[in-house]
């Protein structure tokens, strides 16, 4: 059976050399199997006529719908002026739009004569509209021509006579060939019945050729199911080796050091949120298995407050506890913080960077070696050889994104027995896809700012609205507050027509001659970029004229004023970064948000996203919904890497739920199944019982998986 997916798609009826060369170059189908699973992007159903009622609350593709045209109107101004018609079904009315051509639509189509519209519906404000629909004349001899896929086909293969039409006959010859039937199930039979999903070889026939809505909809819920099942088999039968392989070590007590510094140092009270993740590290603390924590939370939600109370439990233990930070700045701003937690209960905190002297450094090498150093601070410097420690107990790492997988696991190699790792990150991934690039990584969640906290004000201004910013920054400049104004990248070669860091860079210190100004961008040598970053830390200058480089983790409580340029170049989450690093001190603190007067319909969409809320969580679901998971920041950072063809991390949540809870189970009751050296997880409360599946079930899924991961990175080495 392998043979006939594993067939060359040269071999197809209807294919040949000079087609197979051409499908396998253009869309990476090079047999039967990629071409059965080269789904079409949409449907569309000419099988039969919709009602307008029946449109409510679905998300339908193409469809069509007969009726008449009541009266045209012209709305809107300018470029946006756009020509819309009321069409009524007999029962219902809704909307057919057009942005072009609207002299010609407005007089084409005579009320009273009855048409067929044809076109993808979506619904505003309850009302149901279609753009550009197709109109045809109603023709009651003319026979409806069925449910149909739509195929992407490059420009090329377009060229060369490759067509949706031949694609749809491709795949139905491949499918009435006489082996297709005999096509083997990928999923064991339990998971089928347990989760009631549509049998493969039908799935596969409706996602081409579809019967009805009802059956797209179950076929597509199966190739998800399927789809993130092997997605998560095999980020599970790795990840459960760190249970069953990496020993870590037990710090059983909460000591001197933490109880000191908790009933006579903290400066403020935990927040409830704060409390709740110390818990739960401590928790992993007692396990005697290697803790691998992710910790989220919101900017300015206080984690470097929980690593360090974290790498006190680490120290009351005996062990030391290191804290990485991804660039010098940062590194030094921890640790200024850090020594002053840490100096009154006597705990040594030292600091390691690039800029580090020899003398300096030869020092700190021996007290990581003597133990004398308890707590070390540092960049990129931390990872080099020739820094070892006593006894290394717990590895911070903040802003995770920042860091290589390959640089993260050179730390561990620094012990015979891996440290605690707990990675702190302020970029808000939403739960269901955590799960999915972690695996068994454990999520924490801080959920609550500090008490006090006044949100920061965000604005939506535009050029004509210049002035008033300019009064806006003056007056705070005038009350002694800094100011934060931001270019997003502009690469050389492309012609945008962004005003240019340093043109922006020049107005502002004509514009506000009194006060000084730095200036800093990702391209500047790195002691420049210090140098500049000191001037403003250090309250010398009053404004920071910068690229994105200040987006992590400054921490310059008397800043008061992020401006953005050309705020509509920004990712969502990537603005929410960046105002996070105002409203830090007790102040109001304001983040002017700067877009084009002429911004579009969905730009400004997304930008009034950023004045309704400042929930970082809720952005970046906004954010990845707008944009796909694929493209979201978290996501290539942390390298998810594998493509979902049919899933959709950000909608089908409840379908990797599921998938996550089979493919556990089917693990567990089949261990042959796991990495080499792998030992299951024990069950724990909630999931279902191990599932054990024949012998001929559990080869299909080791080959599907090694099929479908064989280019993938090891996933064991992701943290
Ligand atoms: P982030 O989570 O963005 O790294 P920080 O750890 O830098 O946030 O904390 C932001 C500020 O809030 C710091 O000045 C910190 O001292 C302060 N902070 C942290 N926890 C609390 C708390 N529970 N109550 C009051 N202030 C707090
Ligand atoms: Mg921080």
């Amino acid at each position: 059976m392998a043979n006939f997916l594993e067939t060359d798609i040269k071999f197809l009826k209807g294919v040949g050399e000079a087609r197979g060369r051409l499908l396998a170059s253009e869309i990476e189908v090079a047999t039967f199997r990629d071409l059965l699973y080269y789904f079409p992007f949409r449907h569309i159903d000419r099988s039969r006529f919709y009602s307008i009622a029946e449109l409510e609350g679905q998300d339908l593709p193409a469809i069509q719908i007969k009726g008449h045209f009541i009266s045209f109107r012209e709305d809107g101004e300018g470029s946006r002026k756009r020509l819309i018609g009321v069409f009524s079904d007999g029962k219902r009315m809704m909307e057919t739009v057009w942005f072009s051509k609207i002299k010609q639509f407005s007089t084409l189509y005579k009320p009273g004569v009855e048409y067929v519209i044809f076109g993808k519906p979506s619904s505003f404000r309850s009302v149901w509209s279609i753009a550009h629909p197709e109109v045809e004349i109603y023709d009651a001899e003319k026979p409806p021509t069925g449910f149909r896929g739509v195929y992407s086909l490059t420009e090329t293969m377009r060229k060369r006579g490759i067509s949706t039409r031949l694609l749809q006959t491709l795949v139905g010859n491949l499918c009435s060939h006489p082996l297709f039937t005999s096509l083997k199930e990928t999923l064991p039979a339990e998971i089928i019945r347990r989760y009631n999903l549509m049998p493969l070889k039908e799935a596969l026939f409706q996602m081409h050729f579809p019967a009805d809505m009802r059956s797209l909809q179950r076929a597509t819920e199966r190739m998800k199911f399927e789809e993130l099942f092997f997605v998560e088999a095999h980020i599970l039968r790795y990840s459960m080796e760190r249970g069953a392989k990496l020993p870590g070590y037990v710090f059983p007590s909460i000591g001197e050091k933490f109880n000191g510094f908790y009933f006579n140092v903290l400066p403020f009270q935990l927040t409830g949120a704060q409390k709740r993740v110390l818990k739960e590290i401590r928790a992993d603390m007692k396990t005697g298995r290697q803790m691998n924590r992710l910790l989220q939370g919101d900017v300015g939600s206080g984690k470097t407050m929980v690593a360090f109370m974290t790498m006190l439990m680490a120290v009351d233990n005996g062990f030391q506890a290191a804290l990485m930070a991804p660039t010098e700045i940062l590194a030094t701003q921890h640790f200024e913080s850090l020594r002053q937690w840490a100096d009154p209960i006597g705990v040594k905190v030292a600091l390691l960077t690039g800029s580090t002297r020899t003398r300096e450094r030869r020092a700190i090498h021996e007290g990581l070696l003597s133990g004398e150093i308890q707590i070390i601070v540092g960049t990129h410097a931390l990872i080099e050889d020739t820094v070892q420690f006593r006894q290394l107990g717990l590895v911070v790492i903040d802003e995770q994104h920042r860091f290589g997988v390959a640089q993260r696991a050179k730390m561990w190699s620094k012990n015979r027995v891996v440290p605690h790792v707990l990675v702190m990150t302020a970029t808000p991934i939403p739960r269901t896809l955590a799960m999915t690039v972690y695996g068994d990584l454990e999520v924490s969640v801080i959920d609550e700012l500090p008490p006090g906290r006044k949100p920061v004000t965000t604005l939506l201004r535009f050029d004509s609205n210049r002035m008033e910013v300019d009064r806006l920054i003056v007056s705070q400049l005038r009350e002694g507050r800094q100011v934060y104004i931001v270019y997003p990248l502009i690469s050389e070669n492309e012609k945008l027509d962004l005003k240019s860091l340093e043109e922006g860079y020049k107005r502002t210190c004509e514009t506000f001659p009194s006060f000084r100004v730095c200036f800093v961008h990702g391209r500047m040598k790195p002691e420049e970029k210090d140098h500049q970053m000191e001037l403003f830390v250090s309250g010398q200058a009053r404004i920071m004229v910068a690229t994105t480089v200040i987006e992590v983790g400054v921490n310059v409580p008397n800043a008061s004023v992020m401006v953005i340029e050309n705020a509509e170049r920004f990712g969502l989450s990537q603005l929410h970064q960046l105002r996070g690093r105002v409203g830090r001190g007790a102040d109001q603190s304001y983040c002017i948000l700067m877009s084009k007067a002429k911004a579009g319909g969905d730009t400004k969409k997304r930008l009034a996203i950023m004045t309704e809320t400042t929930d970082g969580f809720l952005i970046s679901e906004a954010d990845m919904k707008i944009r796909g998971p694929g493209d979201m920041e978290g996501t290539q950072q942390s390298g998810l890497a594998f493509n979902l063809r049919v899933a959709d991390l950000s909608r089908d949540g409840q379908i990797l739920t599921r998938a996550r809870e089979a493919a556990l189970a089917v693990l567990r009751g089949n261990p042959a199944l796991l990495a080499p050296g792998c030992i299951p997880t024990e069950p724990r409360p909630g999931d279902l019982t191990p599932i054990t599946v024949s012998n001929e079930e559990r080869e299909i899924i080791a080959r599907e998986l090694s099929l479908r991961f064989a280019k993938t990175v090891d996933w064991s080495q992701i943290s």
